[in-house]
């Protein structure tokens, strides 16, 4: 099977080709895929390289949202279970354990080992992971989160301190060294990105790690943990725990053992894990939270490509994107036009089965809390005088499936453009002025990303300065390099992933000063 069919399908996918590069988009697309490989994964939790019952023998179902139905239980941990990973992860930083003392360069190979690991099992991997997303999309994550893996495998000998020239007789230098126990809590609405996002960094700088996988996506993130046993991780470096946030996840916030929390998921949880650390250990947080990012449409813009990118930059992965471009502002004198073309791409949308390579849009995840919100946003924006031009119900009799929608004549002040809906739901908002945009535009209290469409440099350089935002795509959206950072000003959290910046998140600085002696004496 050639690339070709990849490469027309979606817009946005020559982008992801050329970032992880032609060698890995050839071994990916030469794959024969059969949709229902999802077999022998362990579905229990993996502490101390051990696969283990949790301590409760609860368990909890992975439901698959195209047809609602059960596909397997896996094991739920809880505060017990947090314990013993904890304990684990504490013992394989202890000072002089093997982890502790292997060479950076030899963590660094590790970690490219998982990488070629993943890649011989990208079919396996893809298929597991589009449960609840499109085939074509998991084949992209498995992709990026090679190349995650293979980018700070890079780093893990070369993340070096500094001399410093203090004043008087002494030598200064600095060290970074790994933080220690790192919890982790990922989302469902990118299971293996988020994992390798994390991972990555945190391994990269000698780290250990407890992560609590989201309850609606455990089955890639278990089938990576057999992976990093295989490889060779020593035990209890990596440790994967389904389980719920408010159990799992919050034993680890609160563990008094834990020397940070990396979490990614929604700002209102975000609060919890810093009140937890606040009245814990004072362990450090990193957060990335949600957004209703910005997408700008200047009437100079190339309008097909303004059109096609707005459009993805809403409706990729069913919606489900933290910094979906979810305030879609068009200037007055090309309004029309563009709600016109827009509706037209999004009636043309392909919603089905997630395992057929023809379909842009599968289901929702499964979470019928999530579904009804999402239709309770469509209700609000109907009901608060927004003009739903196209879409607006449920598009399939059974499964979790929401037609393309699009509302017009959106005011600021609506429900539908202030909160994250999380769903394929657009909203197109009208402006005037360049100042008057910038201005609504940063009228959020999130600032993951944003987007400016135009052809005039000097207006892209005004608006990209004036916004808030942690990242600002210019005429492209979701531009992801595994090398550049992304993160949120605001409400949208604090602190950077990815990128060489990624790597602070994990690491301590340590000063050491030594008296030199001026004289032989
Ligand atoms: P969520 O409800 O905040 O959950 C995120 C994770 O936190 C899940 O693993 C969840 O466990 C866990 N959790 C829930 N309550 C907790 C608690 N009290 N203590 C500790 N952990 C707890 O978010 P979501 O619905 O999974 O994901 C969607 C949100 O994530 C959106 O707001 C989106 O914008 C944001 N997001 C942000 C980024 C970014 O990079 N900025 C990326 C992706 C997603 P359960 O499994 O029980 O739910
Ligand atoms: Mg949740």
């Amino acid at each position: 099977m050639g690339c070709n069919w990849t490469i027309q399908c979606l817009y946005w996918l020559p982008i992801y080709f050329h970032s992880v590069g032609s060698k890995s988009c050839d071994n990916i697309c030469n794959l024969n895929i059969e949709p229902n490989q999802i077999s022998s994964v362990s579905l229990q939790l993996f502490i101390n390289n051990e696969w283990q019952d949790a301590v409760s023998k609860r368990s909890f179902p992975t439901i698959n949202p195209a047809t609602g139905e059960v596909i397997c239980q896996v094991a739920e941990a809880d505060k017990a279970d947090v314990d013993k990973a904890v304990k684990a992860a504490r013992e394989a930083f202890r000072f002089g354990s093997p982890w502790r003392r292997m060479d950076a360069s030899d963590r660094g190979l590790l970690l490219s080992r998982l990488a070629d690991a993943i890649e011989r099992d990208t079919a396996y991997l893809a298929v597991s992971d589009a449960v609840p997303f499109l085939i074509l999309e998991c084949l992209l994550s498995v992709c990026v989160c090679m190349c995650v893996h293979r980018y700070y495998a890079g780093w893990a000998d070369k993340w070096e301190g500094k001399t410093i020239p203090i004043d008087g007789d002494f030598f200064c230098y600095t060290r970074h060294e790994p933080i220690g126990v790192c919890g982790q809590i990922i989302p469902w609405n990118f299971p293996l990105l988020m994992q390798a996002w994390k991972l990555g960094p945190a391994l990269a700088t000698g780290n250990t790690v407890v992560m609590k996988v989201a309850e609606q996506t455990p089955l890639t993130a278990l089938y990576v943990a057999s992976l990093i046993k295989e490889v060779g991780f020593p035990p209890g470096v990596v440790n994967i725990l389904p389980g719920m946030g408010p159990s799992a996840g919050s034993a680890i916030a609160s563990h008094m053992d834990v020397d940070k929390v990396a979490f990614t998921g929604s700002t209102e949880v975000g609060h919890l894990i810093q009140q937890a650390s606040g009245s814990s250990n004072l362990k450090k947080v990193t957060l990335e939270l949600g957004g209703k990012s910005p997408n700008i449409i200047m009437s100079d813009a190339n309008m097909a490509e303004a059109v096609e990118q707005s459009h993805f930059a809403l409706f990729f992965n069913q919606g489900q994107c933290c910094c979906a471009g979810s305030r879609t502002y068009v200037q007055d004198t090309i309004y029309d036009e563009f709600m016109e073309r827009s509706v037209e791409r999004a009636k043309s949308r392909v919603v089905g089965d997630p395992f057929n390579m023809k379909t842009e849009q599968g289901p929702q995840v499964t979470n019928t809390e999530q579904f009804k919100k999402i239709l309770g946003y469509i209700s609000s924006g109907k009901r608060e005088g927004a003009k739903l031009m196209c879409g607006g119900g449920v598009a399939a009799d059974r499964g979790y499936f929401i037609q393309p929608t699009i509302f017009g004549d959106v005011q600021d002040g609506m429900t539908i453009a202030r909160e994250e809906i999380f769903g394929p739901v657009m909203q197109i908002l009208k402006f005037k002025t360049l100042e008057e945009v910038v201005e609504r535009a940063n009228d959020t209290k999130y600032g993951l990303a944003a987007a400016v469409f135009t052809k005039d440099i000097d207006k892209a350089h005004y608006i990209s300065s004036g916004l808030r935002a942690g990242t600002v795509w210019i005429n492209c959206y979701d531009v992801f390099g595994v090398q550049a950072p992304f993160g949120g000003y605001k409400y949208s959290g604090n602190g950077r992933e990815l990128g060489e910046y990624g790597l602070d998140n994990y690491t301590e600085v340590k000063t050491v000063t030594i008296k030199v002696p001026q004289k032989n004496s």
